[in-house]
Formats: structure tokens, sequence, C-alpha cells
């Protein structure tokens, strides 16, 4: 009973010191603690988009060159497993092999099939893609896509909305600035007015969103269950990338469920991977999930897993996005072993 409490007060007390070193920004003081406390690290990487592109307005892509480097070199460092193995080790309370890695990619991105699944195909890495499922087909940009591309190609140089404010539009930082600014404000919005304002925001740019704009950008349900039979699966991400903890419990319990049941109705196979879109949750939500039949989910706070025993409905992750990726390598111990990732020529 005493050694229990002793190992407690210690656990407190490692937690406590990693804390302090991380809010204080010490992160290889922070990397050298946990490496040598802990014997196991384990990183889930978030990745977006990979390929560059025109598409300027949407997420700033990563190279297939970078991807496929990184890949090289993480396979190289580490071991990486699926999300559903390392969900099972978090079931039992067992720790994962030393040094895991677990690839992901949200949103569902059609340059997911065309530069990463060929690359991931030939390293036999596997990888989960969340899907938001009620762009598929749909020939519909994401919301937050819509916003870029409309502030981006308008030929206007200025605009302004009531409740969105007033944003000049005269260069491509003007442009950044005000789609990230909508972009937030739209966030705090329910699921309706934010709608309604998109709309709006098309006519007072006076730009159309372009038919096969939708079908460009987001994958189709054959290149989905292509990339289900080569090995890459499929979690939830909902059906419109609500933020959760916003909308009424009904609709966020309906927006999980069904865009479990829209994969699993395509892939005939069961999903047991969720992600919260925009890495939004609360308890709340995480019990929605974990009823709705999923095994693990996945938020985007940059963090790392400590211990086994953590919630596997809460699980963060590192977004893999230029010099704060190797900050977040950092925090969970794996930095020594992955400086290659970003140390080498990338274009
Ligand atoms: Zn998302």
């Amino acid at each position: 009973m005493r050694l229990a409490r002793i190992q407690i007060m210690n656990q407190t007390i490692i937690r406590s010191s990693l804390k302090v070193a991380r809010s204080l920004g010490c992160f290889r003081a922070y990397s050298t603690i946990r490496r040598a406390i802990y014997r196991f690290q384990i990183a889930i990487l978030m990745y977006h988009r990979v390929g560059l592109s025109e598409d300027n307005w949407s997420f700033g892509p990563l190279s297939t060159l970078s991807f496929q480097n990184q890949i090289e070199s993480l396979t190289y460092q580490g071991e990486i497993i699926s999300l559903e193995v390392l969900a099972s080790y978090l079931q039992k309370g067992q720790s994962p092999p030393s040094k895991t890695i677990v690839i992901t990619f949200d949103d569902g991105y059609r340059d997911n099939y065309l530069n990463a699944f060929p690359i991931l195909l030939k390293s036999k890495v596997p990888a989960t893609i969340f899907l938001t499922t009620g762009n598929i087909g749909a020939d519909k940009l994401h919301w937050w896509d819509q916003i870029g591309y409309l502030i981006h190609k308008t030929s206007l140089q200025e605009v302004s909305l009531s409740e969105l404010g007033f944003h000049r539009l005269q260069s491509v930082k003007d442009r950044n600035r005000a789609q990230y600014l909508i972009t937030q404000k739209l966030k705090t919005f329910d699921e309706d007015r934010k709608s309604w304002w998109i709309s709006q925001l098309g006519a007072s740019l006076k730009t159309d969103i372009p038919a096969g704009m939708g079908k460009k950008l987001i994958l189709s349900w054959n290149e989905i269950r292509e990339m289900d039979a080569g090995g890459v699966s499929f979690g939830a991400h909902t059906v419109n990338h609500p933020l959760l903890t916003q909308v009424p419990l009904t609709r966020a319990q309906w927006e999980i469920a069904e865009s479990k049941k829209d994969i699993q109705n395509y892939l005939g196979k069961e999903v047991t991977t969720f992600a919260y879109p925009d890495g939004r949750w609360n308890m709340e939500i995480a019990d929605l999930v974990q009823k709705s039949g999923f095994v693990c989910a996945v938020a985007t706070s940059p963090s790392h897993i400590i211990l086994p025993s953590d919630n596997p409905f809460t699980l963060s992750r590192i977004e893999m996005t230029g010099n704060e990726s190797l900050n977040q390598f950092r925090l969970c111990g794996l930095e020594s072993d992955l400086n290659k990732c970003f140390h080498r020529k990338a274009s």
C-alpha cells in the first residue's frame, strides 16, 4: 500500500516536471527526461494533403518528396503500426513496441490516393484516413475550402460582411488573413448560420465554385475501395465536419454514427476508429463515440501518449507541418531518433 502511494507520488512528480519543462519551452529537457523515464514512446502523426498543387486556398500541402522522405525515415527509425493495433494495446493496458508511430490523414483529400497511397503501398506502411462522408461523391468542397476558394478567386479587392467584418483582399497575404479570420469566426456559429454565411460570401464576392472542384479534391468511393484493398484503413470523421462540442448532442450522435455507417456500407467492414473534427472534444462527446462502437478516437492537441492506461478516446496527434513538428517530436521523446525526417533535403 505504502509502495503504491510512493509510486503514485513519483508519477505525480515526474508528470509535474515534464509539464514545467514543456510550459517553459524546454523541449530538449523534456525529451531527455521523458526518454530517461519511459522506455516506450508513441507518436500519432496527422497529415492532411500530400503533393504540391495550385490550390493555394486549401491546406498548404506537403510535397510528395517530403512525404516519401518522412515515411522512409520513420520506417527506419521506429515501428509503424496501424491505429487499430495501437488501440488494441491500449485497450489491454499493454505497452506498444518502443518507438511506435501511427500514420493518419484527415478529411479524405484525393491527393492521399494520388500521391500518398503509392508510397504507403511500396513501403508496406499502414495508415488510417478519416473520412468526412457527406462530401464524398457530392462534388462539394469541405466548408473551409469553400471559403478559401471564394476569398482567393474573387476579383474584388475588399469585402465587408456585417458579422464577418471588413477584409482587404489586395494581396495574397491579405487574402490568407481574411480566409483565416472568416474561417475562425464561422467556427463559432451554429451549422445553419455557418452554411448561410458561406452562401452569402459567394454572392458578396461575386464568385462561384465551379462544378467538378469537389470531385477533383475529395476522394471517391472507388478510390477508397482501392486503397482499402491495398491495406489502408478508414475511420469516421463525421458527415459534415461540425465542431461536435458546439452542436446539440443529438446532432453530434447522428454525425458520429452516420459517418461510421456510411463507410461500413461502402466497404462492407466494420469501422472502429474516429477523429474529432478540428480536434474538438469533451467527455460527453468522447462518451458518445465510445458508445457508438468505436475502439479509439484521435484529437489534434499537440502532445503525446504517456501511459498505456491513457484514455484511447482522447489520443493526441502531431500535425506534420513545418518545424513545429520537430518540437512535438521532442515532446513525445522521439526527437533524437526522428531528427533525420526534418533535416533530409526536401522540396
Ligand atoms: Zn477534419
